[in-house]
């Protein structure tokens, strides 16, 4: 299962510019270096397509790419880039909250989180906030090639314990390594089963 064709369709300062379309999206979003653009480029198979939302003016935008002619990748700016100043990181914050909160083409945002590191709080917040507001929303581990197989489930155990003291139930989790290639596959099926079911859903007419 992989993607045949994936296209660059612009980059958008804030929900409401985003296309008007009504083409099932699923975004990525996670703390800065957590690995999303090598993770773009290994679910899509292109070394550099991810490369276009980090060129200077997009790393701040909501940048959109057409798959397969079926669904918008929708590749966020990182949270807590320690760069920036105080306003322009908060500002972002509103504008990845708003997107959140009011663009009804998302489907499933994939929560990026370093699988080497405790539990963070900025990342407990952020799935703290995509539950207050509804949002559909998984878990994908990243680097997991770079230790032990026990260190990443216990990490990852880790993260759900934080959950559970505010959550009854717990979203879908993808480990995943784009150097050794662990979790794209998983990824892209977990995708298709949600477009399938969404257009069975169109023909029905529900
Ligand atoms: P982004 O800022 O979230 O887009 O992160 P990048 O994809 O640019 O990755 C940040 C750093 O982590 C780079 O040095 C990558 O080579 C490295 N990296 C990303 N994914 C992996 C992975 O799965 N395994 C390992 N070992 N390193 C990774």
């Amino acid at each position: 299962m992989s993607i045949t064709s994936a296209k660059y369709v612009g980059s958008f300062p804030d929900f409401s510019k985003c296309p008007k379309d009504n083409v099932p999206e699923y975004a990525f979003i996670g703390r800065s270096n957590v690995g999303k653009s090598s993770l773009i480029n290994l679910l899509t198979q292109r070394k550099s397509l991810a490369k276009t939302s980090s060129t200077p003016g997009k790393t701040q935008m909501i940048n959109y790419f057409f798959i397969d002619e079926a669904w918008y990748l929708v590749d966020l700016p990182g949270y807590g880039y320690a760069k920036l100043s105080k306003k322009h990181r908060a500002s972002l914050k509103k504008m990845v909250q708003e997107y959140m909160k009011n663009r009804l083409q998302l489907v499933n945002a994939f929560v990026l989180i370093d699988s080497r590191i405790q539990p963070q709080q900025i990342d407990l917040d952020f799935v703290n906030f995509l539950g207050e507001h509804q949002v559909p929303f998984s878990l994908v581990f990243t680097k997991v090639d770079k230790q032990s197989n026990q260190k990443t489930m216990a990490n990852i155990e880790a993260f759900k314990t934080e959950m559970r003291t505010s959550w009854q139930e717990l979203p879908p989790i993808f480990p995943t390594s784009s150097i050794a290639n662990v979790g794209g596959e998983a990824l892209m099926e977990y995708i298709d089963g949600i477009n399938g079911k969404l257009q069975a859903e169109q023909r029905n007419g529900n």
